[in-house]
């Protein structure tokens, strides 16, 4: 059936999460469609952040490690994060990058597995992850190597026993493909190797599992789905039967069983604390903590089945609207299979999203030629999906991208 403004308009009416948006400081006319890159601002961080400026540190400054709770943030902002991941309370903490702890959770699992020397990655995976694991691979100077597979299905073929840890991101970023959490952590597992799932594109998009698929160890972002504030520190998860065993190289004090009685030598906590590294910034971390009060209100399911209609929608749209323009859709035409984003694929893909960008309609482009759309429940409307397609068709139909100024490249993407 044919979707005009009007019936888009009426399903934001039908919309049980349609009251989120205004907690969002979200100006008007933007059509925002990058919330997987950087979530934009609630109201209530802007005030949190600013008490803790004002009253916290401006009045009672040391004291506030004690009296404002912020020694214990990274463990009581994990357990804000445990139920959006499926993991107990105090199996998270939230502390240093995605990045950084990617680098502690592959050094935990190589050393857990010994005598196998391989890390098993897919080619097509967030380029930090890449590094990440290229680096503990020469660093730990036992002839570890990365292995890169072009598709899951490759998998098996590509554990042996000589695997020590596969590491994957559950939602692709380029395209949206989900990996099935559970079917590829037990074939890991029947191989004798441990999973860690980067949960960058997952968390705050989808319901996630970490407990039912058993997976070892997680990771992932506090700035995207999650809306913590650029650079907001990052989460890392540890199966609780691991908890114990797995020793981190980032020993620093923040990870010692007591930190305040400054030993002399390091005595790691008995427990996902080990996975603390040093002092936390606590202006960030109070921006991501008053950030995730919003997942009180909602459930998951909700926020999964809305996601699905929106990037659903946009997708029929684009092609109902933009066909005969070259632009040809790189992610799962499955709902099911698709994360909380649509991605299409364009020999101008830079250009267009540029023209997107000034007309208040945000996305991103990823190289080397993917226009990439995020669809966040907690404040896009279906208003806003109709309205993006028809900006992208006077974009495409005038050839209002050939403009000079929609070809300059920034440092930034
Ligand atoms: C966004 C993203 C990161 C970012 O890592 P940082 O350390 O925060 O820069 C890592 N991995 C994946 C899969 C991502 O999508």
């Amino acid at each position: 059936m044919h979707t005009d403004r009007n019936a888009a308009l009426e399903l934001d009416r039908q919309d049980t999460l349609a009251h989120l948006r205004v907690s969002f400081v979200l100006r008007e006319g933007l059509i925002y469609l990058d919330g997987n890159s950087l979530g934009p601002m609630q109201a209530c961080v802007r005030e949190r952040v600013h008490n803790c400026l004002e009253k916290e540190w401006g009045q009672d400054l040391i004291a506030s490690w004690n009296s404002a709770g912020w020694f214990l943030l990274p463990q009581a902002i994990g357990g804000k994060i445990a139920p959006l991941i499926g993991a107990g309370t105090y199996d998270v903490v939230v502390t240093d990058s995605t990045s950084v702890n990617l680098f502690k959770v592959l050094a935990s699992a190589i050393t857990l597995r010994p005598d196998r020397k391989v890390i098993v990655s897919e080619r097509s995976n967030f380029p930090t992850d890449l590094y990440i694991a290229e680096g503990i691979a020469e660093f730990a100077e036992r002839g570890h190597t990365l292995r890169l597979i072009d598709s899951v299905d490759e998998l098996d073929d590509a554990i042996g026993d000589d695997v020590a840890v596969v590491m994957l991101t559950h939602v692709n970023y380029r395209s949206g493909a989900v990996h099935d959490m559970k079917k590829v952590t037990e074939n890991v597992h029947a191989a004798g190797a441990l999973m860690v799932w980067d949960l960058a594109h997952s968390a705050g998009a989808l319901p996630v599992d970490l407990a039912a698929a058993d997976a070892d160890f997680a990771i992932g972002c506090g700035y995207k789905y999650l809306n913590g504030g650029p650079g907001a520190p990052a989460f890392v998860y540890v199966a609780p039967r691991l908890q114990k065993v797995a020793v981190q190289p980032l020993s620093g004090w923040y990870g010692h069983k007591a930190p305040f009685a400054f030993e002399s030598s390091y005595d790691g906590a008995q427990s996902i604390d080990r996975f603390l590294t040093g002092t936390p910034p606590i202006l960030s971390l109070v921006a991501l903590d008053a950030a995730l009060d919003i997942w009180n209100e909602v459930s998951l399911e909700d926020i999964r089945s809305k996601s699905k209609a929106l990037s659903t929608l946009f997708i029929k749209l684009v092609e109902e609207r933009c066909g005969g323009f070259g632009l040809t859709l790189a992610s799962p035409r499955d709902a099911e299979a698709r994360g909380s984003q649509a991605s299409f694929t364009h020999d101008n893909a830079f250009a267009i999203m540029q023209a997107l960008i000034a007309r208040d309609v945000i996305g991103d482009f990823r190289a080397p030629d993917i226009l990439r759309f995020g669809f966040t429940p907690l404040y896009v409307r279906f208003v806003d999906v109709f309205d993006a397609v028809e900006h992208l068709h006077d974009i495409l139909q005038s050839g209002a991208w050939k403009q000079e100024k929609f070809n300059v490249r920034g440092t930034v993407t």
